[in-house]
């Protein structure tokens, strides 16, 4: 069991309702990994702390989520993105993650090749920073449905283009997560491509559910929904990548029932998928 285990990382913002140390005390206790944190999950601790306590249990701090938000109208704006992202990549050095996912961001009306090039400039402002820190920024494209406030970047293509606009440097990469990819033809192909760049550093699953109720927060556990992850998870194996497996998981509805049980069905999922 806990050799099917030893890839399963979960994102703390999966099991929202319990506190940063009821995360790292009972995914040890379940076998899980490795941990990503979410910035929440830093409010009120030192992030060093927090990384020591994760790696006493036993946990690897896989990732931290999430920096990004690059786009704005004013200058100001701007420059407080870039502010934000500094304190984002202390927190990750901090912790001992090796990575900060990256939600873009967008400006609503405002043109998303606009959006994506200050995208790519702010990514470029922060790479000597994040370089001296040893934090690489993980480009999560996010489903094109979040085009208007969340993400100009959309695709594995344009994050992989961004990657390699900025010279394939080493502190940045692609996080890829099936709930914002799963529907792109060219999806294979772009793992494919990331990863031959060496730009593919995180894999994050969930499943899209029929119906979904809620685009942000009713994703479903993986099998739940019409993903094909079995396939997904193939391609990036083959890819060459041997990194985590993130289970992140938005939903309201998990959210509301008894975190022990949901755990469990976590890993009944990711065991399943695992053998699939
Ligand atoms: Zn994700």
């Amino acid at each position: 069991m806990t050799n099917h285990l030893s890839k399963l990382a979960i994102h703390t913002i999966t099991n929202k309702p319990w506190s940063t140390e009821q995360c790292i005390e009972n995914y040890a206790r379940a076998g899980v990994s490795g941990i990503t944190f979410w910035r929440y999950s830093f409010e009120g601790r030192s992030p060093a702390n927090v990384g020591r306590q994760a790696r006493e249990a036993g946990l690897e701090v896989v990732s931290v989520a999430r920096g990004g938000f690059f786009p704005a109208t004013t200058a100001a704006g701007l420059q407080r993105a870039i502010d934000e992202n500094r304190r984002a990549i202390d927190e990750t050095a901090e912790v001992g993650a090796p990575s900060l996912v990256l939600v873009c961001g967008a400006v609503p009306g405002q043109p998303l090749q606009a959006s994506r090039q200050q995208i790519q400039d702010g990514i470029a402002e922060l790479l000597p920073y994040a370089s001296e820190r040893n934090v690489i920024l993980a480009i999560e494209p996010l489903h094109p449905m979040y085009a208007d406030d969340r993400s100009a970047v959309n695709t594995m293509a344009q994050a992989s283009d961004i990657c390699e606009a900025l010279n394939s440097h080493p502190n940045v990469s692609i996080a890829c997560d099936v709930y914002h990819t799963w529907w792109d033809p060219d999806l294979e192909r772009e793992i494919t491509r990331a990863a031959a760049f060496g730009n593919f550093t995180a894999f994050h699953i969930c499943d899209w559910k029929t119906p979904t109720t809620d685009f942000l927060n009713d994703r479903g556990l993986m099998g739940e929904g019409c993903i094909d992850i079995p396939s997904i998870q193939q391609w990036v194996a083959d890819s060459g990548f041997n990194g985590h497996h993130e289970v992140e998981i938005f939903s309201n509805r998990y959210w509301s029932m008894d975190q022990d049980e949901y755990l469990k069905s976590i890993l009944d999922s990711y065991q399943k998928l695992r053998g699939s």
